[in-house]
């Protein structure tokens, strides 16, 4: 389907007008394509030809407008590092309809009756960042959103300097936020919070349509598929770096990437949004936060659910569901069949091991993967090489137990432990180069967010440690 056919749909809007505002988009200057990805552009039935289609800039730029949309802001509430902020909304994202139940967004507009004094605006580098990283986490195995393409232009914005304006055109099964609930719940407008709860379980969770017990089962499997999201992101050492309610989806999928990034040394306290001095959101402290979170949700939901069995599954939340569900992606990691009670502690030494060693996350599993007894290419990674080998040997005993060759278990942790993950030093590279009019590595990285596991000659320069003066590299919220 070229650009001009296309036909989105709205159904949010049968929801009370109170969850939205209609909202025109403000043209950038000068809008030039960076980016399209042929392989988001397909899940929409767009043809992969709309790369040269003028139309898809103007559909980014939001001077072209499908006939069937109805472009409209969401209205939601949210803890933000703590604070219950009860107006947020899209501030800078304007909804366009859905294909094939992926609804399009796009980024970085302009104001929206959600901006409050900010400009609705999204720089350049932010941009490229959400637009490759979402991309790398949904193949790294991850739910997370995604995004068809991104444009530039010369429209100046004040953030830390002087930036310019870009616009991702992202797209969700969901962009539902544990905020939404909130909204309708502080208001005490529980019908419309029933209107809500419905919509998602149709659009979400169809499986519980027409079930007399749904609110409750809605608000369960978030509880599940939140453990599992954060699971995954403990799992591959990702850090969101703003887990505030408003920015967690009730659909578990990762969204609204901001100053997030990939760990580089293994490091539980590490904290990559600079403005969190607290450390509220560091990598180690997530599992807790979507805890907090979540009871946060279940207060949201109290009106229309049964508050002692919400409390219940949250107990249940951090004595097994999440646990449980961490330990699975740690299996997987570790190349283990057999569920044996002491893996947890296997787990547990392990982390405290690479937190002693001073060990990059993504190579050791990467290494890791190849293990055949052989210790020496491990140690070589480590500044403490003594407590891997300790842990080396629980391994090797735990190895016992399992009835899969060396080649076996090595091929399935070369699916599940990535080569080439996305760290904050390569998406700083190609935002520098982008911005001097090169958008070739914002090409490559794509490509390489699309091969995680692949072994790659050509790329091996991104599959090294982290060099030492670029870890741990942090951004603010507004960069
Ligand atoms: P975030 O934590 O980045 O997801 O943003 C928190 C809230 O601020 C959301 O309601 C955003 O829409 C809004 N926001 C962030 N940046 C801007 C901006 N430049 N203009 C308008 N609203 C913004
Ligand atoms: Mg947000």
């Amino acid at each position: 389907m070229t650009v001009d056919n296309l036909k989105v749909e709205s159904k949010y809007l049968s929801l009370d007008n109170e969850f939205y505002e209609f909202t025109q988009a403000t043209p950038l200057d000068e809008p030039y394509l960076i980016s399209f990805n042929p392989k988001v552009a397909e899940l929409i039935d767009l043809d992969k030809e709309s790369v040269d289609d003028p139309r898809f800039l103007e559909l980014l730029n939001g001077t072209f407008t499908p006939e069937t949309a109805k472009p409209f802001s969401m209205c939601y509430a949210g803890h933000q590092f703590g604070h219950y902020a009860q107006r947020l909304g899209d501030g800078r994202a304007i909804n366009l309809g859905s294909i094939n139940g992926w609804h399009l967004q796009t980024k970085g507009s302009g104001e929206t009756a959600f901006s409050r004094t900010a400009d609705g605006r999204a720089a350049l580098p932010s941009s490229i960042r959400e637009y490759l990283m979402s991309e790398a986490m949904y193949h790294l195995g991850i739910p997370s959103t995604r995004a068809v393409g991104i444009i530039g232009s010369q429209t100046k914005l004040l953030r830390n300097g002087i930036e310019k304006g870009a616009v991702v055109m992202r797209m969700s099964s969901s962009w539902v936020r544990f905020g939404t609930f909130q909204y309708f719940s502080y208001f005490k407008e529980y019908e419309k919070l029933k209107a809500l709860a419905d919509y998602v379980i149709e659009e979400s969770y169809p499986h519980l349509e027409n079930d007399e017990d749904r609110y409750f089962k809605l608000f369960s499997e978030v509880v599940d598929a939140t453990a599992k999201l954060i699971a995954g992101w403990q799992g591959i050492g990702f850090c969101h770096g703003v887990m505030n309610t408003d920015n967690m989806s009730i659909a578990g999928l990762t969204i609204d990437y901001g100053p997030f990034s990939m760990l580089d040394d293994y490091d539980f306290g590490f904290v990559c949004n600079s403005t969190d001095k607290a450390g509220r959101y560091a990598y180690g402290e997530q599992p807790n936060v979507s805890y907090w979170n979540l009871t946060k949700l279940a207060l949201a939901f109290a009106p229309i659910a049964d508050k002692k069995r919400m409390e219940k599954k949250l107990d249940d939340y951090g004595e097994f569901i999440y646990p449980n569900a961490y330990i699975e992606v740690m299996r997987k990691k570790l190349g283990l069949e057999v569920e044996s009670e002491e893996d947890m502690t296997l787990i547990t030494e392990l982390v405290g091991t690479l937190q002693d060693a001073y060990v990059d996350h993504t190579n050791f599993f990467r290494v890791l993967s190849h293990y055949d007894g052989e210790r020496m290419s491990l140690f070589e990674l480590a500044m403490n090489p003594v407590a891997i080998d300790e842990w080396l040997n629980l391994y090797d005993a735990r190895l016992e137990k399992e009835s899969f060759s060396h080649e076996e278990r090595q091929e399935k942790m070369l699916k599940t432990n990535p080569k080439y993950v996305l760290k904050n030093y390569m998406l700083a590279d190609a935002i520098a180069l982008a911005k001097g009019g090169n958008l070739s590595r914002v090409e490559e990285l794509l490509y390489l967010a699309q091969h995680p596991f692949d072994e790659l000659p050509e790329f091996e320069k991104f599959a090294v440690e982290t060099p030492e003066h670029y870890k741990n590299v942090t951004l603010s919220c507004s960069s």
